[in-house]
């Protein structure tokens, strides 16, 4: 028989569950061994020697071993060996920074795997998807994508959207009846929920009866390795100005190798001259170097709780110039307690703060006993009875599981001396529609022990005063006049104004015979009362937000809570500067689509809005130009998540439809880790910058020193390995470093990066050919100074413009990490850079004065005093400049 046609008794027999308690320990451990995991099989991944080997696939890198094969035929043994074990360095050096690359975008990926709730030995445990085994009992709600194929065990108001499988994106409704159905598709299976589709509405939980390959997402997973391109814009601009430095570098070496050859240089000399200058100096590795600061600025950016998704939005981070925050739960704590509550013109306070269920209630200060108020009773019973959340202990540790609003109403009841085991005996749930943020409410049919029914919902309370035609006052059933619904709004606007969130109470009396449906319930109710909570501000946010104004970047309030509350908060997080509007969701619904571009602009808080506002939200902003970050946890929040420019969930309370949809995930649900997340981005763009201004500057160095010389028909300044040297140490660790370095002290007040900008804006080109034109001269001039003092000995000669040139270089990597001028930063900052440095001089002074290294890279000792010469030339050109920018300042 098949798992659909089964009665529930029956399948889990078949899989011995037990459906109370779900699988044992060595149950599951069997199942391991047995199932294996539950994960699709993925596609081959390179090997690590294909890695290694695609280092070294570049056409100049090919073209300069051809060349060593010629020189070692010519006996040139040494030249030979030195250059491919350089060579072989620089592809070491590339595989590893490929890999790490590789490795922290796997990790990315793992630390965004979503997890389950499943049932084992008796306990509710949120486990990885990838650990569920068949038999394994599973529960899921709204926003939750399925793990694995499970026959439904029992639902509530079940939707599921299965497009991933039979391309159907309207949602199915579920049920649990076994089927008899001839020749069904998967669409008409209503009574299985299978892998990889998203649950749209209600919850429910299932019986796994496939995991892996064997679940009909398996059966067509081949279809599914479409490998999705994380290449960030910076990387895709670079990988085309990689082609157009490639060609200039080809040309000017061409041009070297020319002017060499009419200067009367041997054609041989000059080749392998040329092809070592066109190796150096064709920045192949930059793609790379990018890739691995971008996943370094991941790592640090999960240290401080942020978790890229896609690679990109690292970038745009340092682009955003509006953040729309969610309130509850990311500005404010999400530790809700209700510390007021309301019904029929009586106002009680309760005390006590968190989870502890003991707290007084007081009615003008005074004392009173929660059981003999009749009203203030039967808000509290009803608020528990509406309600899904659960009051659990942990480790001696208090935690609530499911909705903090309804764990905060479900414990003010439990300080009334109401219990969930006497509420159930007392009441049975029939029916229950869930809450969610568009209807802004959530109702049960109950049905009490005399066997009477009645609706009871709770939800937003100018939306529940709306749907009721009559009010509790005084123990009375009254007809909700004009006069009693405006008290109701004055208690609400009270409370709000104290920055309470509040929620209404109604209920109604149906006739047991009949079934109804969502909206037949949610009307003609009778209004009970009003409960309001507290939910502190987070105590970091006031800041964060004063430092996102300072960096230029908007941070506007998106809540479904009433306007009057959110108000309240904004003001307590300074959110509101003087003029700032805020707009309710009923106002922004009759606005055109140009209207709302022009207000947005000025508008910081949007109150009482539903999912689809936010999209509309984001579009108005960014048709005025802003780069939009957005953030949202559930399943109506992912259109406006993918809409933004960096959409981003939360990692505690965040469905895994928001999540899959965002590129990034705040890990403690807090808006001041946006912030960090900003700050950051900002930071890894400009090291990205600072690196790239190093490495071009001294390749623009290096070519040159070659050029000037030829033209000036002087010997080679450089030997082709010593060239090839300068390319793999002095190019390779401080640029790396660069990656690593500080932020500048002015990164968050500085205006958001246009994201348009291109890689040499802000004065980049010019600062890489200036400096690159002055390192290229100040060699040539150190060497032209010593070989016209002794043309005998070209080898002290081009000894003292090779140390020249490093040097340049290391002294010039400390003037990359500033915008303005070397002097704006401690060189002692970054530690990464100084070790960097000192091991590439020490690598120099053994190339220089270690004998053995000598005849390899064909240099002479230097006397000390030459050093003068050497430091000072290499000096010049950061200096020079930085001295002319001084002079000019003042
Ligand atoms: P934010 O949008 O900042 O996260 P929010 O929680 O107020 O804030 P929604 O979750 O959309 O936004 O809730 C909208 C309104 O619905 C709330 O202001 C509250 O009045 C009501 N509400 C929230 N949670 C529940 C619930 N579990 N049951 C009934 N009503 C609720």
């Amino acid at each position: 028989m098949k798992w659909h046609e089964m009665e529930i008794q029956d399948v889990a027999e078949s899989v011995s569950t037990d459906r109370e308690s779900g699988l044992s320990g060595n149950e599951v451990e069997a199942r391991y061994a047995k199932f294996g995991y539950n994960e699709l099989q993925e596609a081959e991944k390179t090997s690590a020697l294909l890695l290694f080997l695609g280092q070294f696939k570049d056409f100049m890198v090919l073209v300069l071993l051809g060349a060593t094969v010629i020189s070692a035929f010519l006996g040139e043994y040494i030249d030979a060996v030195a250059i491919v074990a350089i060579v072989l360095m620089n592809g070491i050096l590339g595989f590893f920074q490929e890999r790490r690359a590789e490795k922290s975008l796997e990790a990315l990926k793992q630390l965004s795997a979503p997890q389950v709730s499943c049932l084992r030995e008796g306990d509710w445990v949120r486990i990885p998807s990838r650990e569920v085994v068949p038999g394994d009992i599973i529960k899921f709600t709204a926003g939750d994508r399925i793990g694995a194929d499970l026959r439904l065990l029992s639902v509530k108001s079940l939707e599921i959207e299965e497009s991933a499988l039979t391309g159907e994106s309207i949602p199915v409704q579920k049920s649990s009846e076994a089927l008899k159905l001839k020749d069904p598709g998967l669409g008409d299976l209503s009574n299985m929920a299978f892998m990889g589709t998203l649950v749209t509405r209600g919850s429910g939980i299932g019986l796994t009866v496939g995991t892996g390959m064997k679940t009909a997402m398996g059966q067509i997973a081949d279809l599914l390795q479409s490998a999705e391109s994380m290449d960030t814009p910076l990387q895709k601009r670079l990988e085309q100005l990689g082609k157009i430095l490639i060609v200039t570098a080809l040309f000017l070496t061409a041009l070297v190798v020319g002017a060499g050859v009419l200067q009367g240089h041997s054609l041989y000399a000059m080749f392998l001259a040329g092809v070592s200058l066109a190796v150096a100096a064709i920045p192949e590795g930059l793609p790379a170097i990018v890739t691995v600061a971008l996943s370094l600025g991941v790592q640090r950016m999960i240290k401080q709780k942020s978790i890229v998704r896609k690679l990109p939005a690292v970038e745009t981070l340092g682009c955003a110039s509006v953040i729309c925050s969610d309130k509850t739960g990311t500005m404010t704590q999400n530790k809700m307690t209700v510390t007021d509550i309301w019904s029929g013109g009586k106002h009680w306070k309760v005390s006590g703060t968190g989870f502890e269920t003991s707290g007084a209630f007081t009615f003008k200060d005074r004392t009173i006993s929660p059981k003999e108020e009749k009203a203030l009773h039967q808000i509290l019973t009803f608020g528990m009875l509406c309600n899904t959340a659960e009051l659990k202990d942990e480790e001696n540790e208090s935690r609530i599981d499911g909705d903090p609003t309804e764990g905060a109403m479900l414990i003010a009841g439990m300080k009334a001396g109401l219990t969930r085991p006497s509420l159930r005996n007392s009441f049975k749930i029939i029916e229950e529609f869930p809450f969610d943020s568009a209807r802004k409410m959530m109702s049960v049919i109950a049905e009490d022990s005399a066997g009477n029914r009645f609706v009871v919902t709770k939800g937003a309370p100018d939306v529940l005063l709306g749907l009721s035609g009559q009010v509790l006052w005084e123990d009375r059933q009254e007809y909700m006049s004009t006069k009693y619904a405006q008290r109701i709004k004055e208690s609400i606007e009270s409370m709000a104004s104290k920055a309470l969130r509040t929620i209404a109470v109604a209920y109604k009396p149906v006739n047991p015979g009949r079934e109804l449906n969502q909206e037949e319930a949610e009307k003609d109710l009778v209004f009970v009362g009003l409960q309001g909570m507290i939910d502190p501000p987070r105590p970091e946010v006031k800041q964060a937000i004063k430092e996102c104004r300072a960096a230029g970047i908007k941070t506007v309030m998106i809540t479904g809570d009433h306007v009057i509350t959110a108000r309240a908060i904004a003001n307590q997080l300074d959110l509101l500067p003087p003029g700032g509007k805020v707009m309710e969701g009923s106002a922004l619904n009759k606005l055109s689509e140009e209207e709302l571009e022009k207000t947005a602009e000025n508008v910081y808080v949007f109150a009482r809005v539903s999912p689809e506002h936010k999209l509309k939200i984001v579009k108005a902003l960014q048709n005025r130009g802003h780069i939009v970050a957005m953030t949202g946890d559930g399943v109506n929040d992912a259109p406006a998540i993918k809409a933004a420019d960096i959409g981003i969930s939360m990692g505690i309370t965040g469905t895994d439809v928001a999540k899959e949809a965002s590129s990034l995930i705040l890990a403690d649900d807090n808006f001041a880790t946006i912030k960090s997340a900003i700050r950051e981005g900002r930071n890894i763009y400009e090291n990205i910058r600072k690196f790239i201004r190093y490495l071009l500057a001294s390749n623009v160095g290096e070519i040159l020193v070659m050029l000037f010389a030829m033209l000036l028909a002087l010997p080679l300044p450089l030997v082709p390995i010593q060239i090839l040297w300068v390319n793999l140490v002095t190019d390779g660790l401080p640029a790396m470093a660069l990656g690593l370095d500080q932020p500048e002290g002015n990164l968050m007040s500085r205006k958001p990066r246009h994201p348009k900008e291109g890689v040499f804006s802000r004065g980049l080109g010019w600062k890489v050919l200036s400096r690159g034109f002055l390192i290229g001269a100040a060699t040539l001039a150190a060497f032209m100074f010593i070989y016209y003092k002794d043309p005998e000995n070209l080898a002290y000669a081009q000894t003292i413009a090779f140390a020249t040139l490093v040097m340049a270089q290391l002294i010039h990597v400390f003037d990359c990490r500033s915008e303005k001028s070397i002097f704006d930063r401690n060189p002692f900052e970054n530690l990464y850079l100084l070790g960097a440095v000192a091991s590439s001089i020490l690598l120099m002074l053994a190339v220089i004065y270690y004998p053995p290294l000598q005849p390899i890279f064909k240099t002479v000792a230097i006397e000390p005093r030459d050093w003068i010469l050497v430091m000072g030339m290499a000096a010049l050109p950061t200096f020079l400049l930085a001295g002319s920018l001084l002079t000019r300042k003042s």
